[in-house]
């Protein structure tokens, strides 16, 4: 469906700051660390193109520090960075982040006004050949970045090109009821959905997954994959459906593991793998990507994620 595609990603690029204190709800002082390369869309297309996708970011950095050492990262990691603007006059975003012993989450996000919603339009025109756009959902909720994907997502769809979409529903960042609308707007548009079990819940609350998943495959939607965290994963395509078990491995810092997943599953796909492989090594990619502190610091090569399948291949042969 994408082979051959390069894929565009526009959206936040930030540093994250992870606490190394649990249940502290970002409230008191503590040791952090950071500043790591983080915004789910950049962690998105650095793992595309780490697994050897043609990924192209679109979004912005300060000219300073946590700016400089996150597009060198993007760089050496081979994503096409002619659309990142290097803003001298704002500071780059930053995410903090601080777990509960439940496994959720606490964020406080600086994007409003930094250097991560100040970037221009993406310009299909350097583009060769045809492309898949990248929605992660949570960009939609800043009302600066939300028209651009909204006008790109028309540019490639006039253009022939597909969409996939992470409804990455995070309720900090999606406050507002025109964010809500943008995301059924690209889920509506969209080939291709990666949600997580509790993006499910928000999308349709109190519909069981079954009949979650139906809503979705109702629309235009052709291939569905489903993050279960440490469940593993579903993936769903045309006339085919497969269950992926976990890999045990020992949860160190679980955010950013589904954009690994996803930039695993669309990096794969445009490079002709088919749905059951894309979605094996996706699987394996997220669960490599939750034993390293950092959200971008979890992702891989191709190599270390066949890596994993061949132990996983030697102890369960013939196994998922
Ligand atoms: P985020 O939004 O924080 O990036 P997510 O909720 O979108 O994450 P998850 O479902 O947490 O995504 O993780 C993505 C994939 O990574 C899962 O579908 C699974 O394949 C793998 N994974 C995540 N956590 C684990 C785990 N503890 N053990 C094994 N695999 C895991
Ligand atoms: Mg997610």
């Amino acid at each position: 469906m994408i082979k051959s595609h390069t894929i565009l990603v526009l959206g936040e690029i930030l540093v994250e700051f992870v606490s190394h204190t649990k249940n502290c709800a970002l409230a008191s002082i503590g040791e952090y660390s950071g500043p790591y390369p983080s915004g789910a869309p950049a962690i998105f297309a650095d793992q595309a193109a780490r697994v050897g996708g043609r990924a192209v970011m679109v979004g912005g950095l300060g000219a300073d520090g946590f700016g400089r050492s996150t597009l060198q990262r993007l760089q050496d990691d081979r994503v096409d960075v002619n659309q990142i603007v290097m803003n001298p006059e704002l500071a780059t975003g930053v995410a903090f982040v601080s777990y509960f012993d439940d496994g959720s989450r606490d964020f406080i996000y600086h994007i409003a006004g930094s250097a991560a919603d100040s970037f221009q339009d993406a310009d299909l025109r350097p583009l060769t050949g045809p492309v898949v756009l990248h929605v992660s959902a949570a960009s939609l909720g800043s009302p600066v970045i939300r028209p651009r994907i909204l006008s790109a997502l028309a540019a490639v769809r006039a253009a022939g090109g597909k969409i996939s979409c992470d409804p990455n529903a995070r309720p900090e960042l999606m406050r507002d009821q025109t964010a809500r609308e943008a995301l059924e707007t690209v889920i509506a548009h969209s080939d291709i959905l990666l949600p997580s079990t509790s993006d499910l819940n928000y999308l349709y609350p109190g519909l069981s997954e079954t009949a979650a998943l139906a809503h979705l495959l109702q629309g235009h939607a052709g291939i569905v994959a489903l993050k279960r965290g440490n469940r593993g994963a579903l993936v769903i395509g045309p006339d085919q459906q497969f269950e992926l078990a976990p890999h045990p491995v020992t949860e160190i810092d679980p955010t950013g593991a589904g954009d690994c997943f996803c930039g695993t599953f669309i990096g794969l796909l445009t490079q002709g793998f088919s749905l059951f492989e894309a979605g094996r090594h996706a699987n394996a990619a997220g669960a490599l990507a939750v034993t390293r502190r950092g959200p971008m610091e979890g992702n891989t090569s191709l190599a270390e994620i066949r890596g994993l399948l061949a132990v996983q291949d030697a102890a369960e042969p013939g196994s998922f």
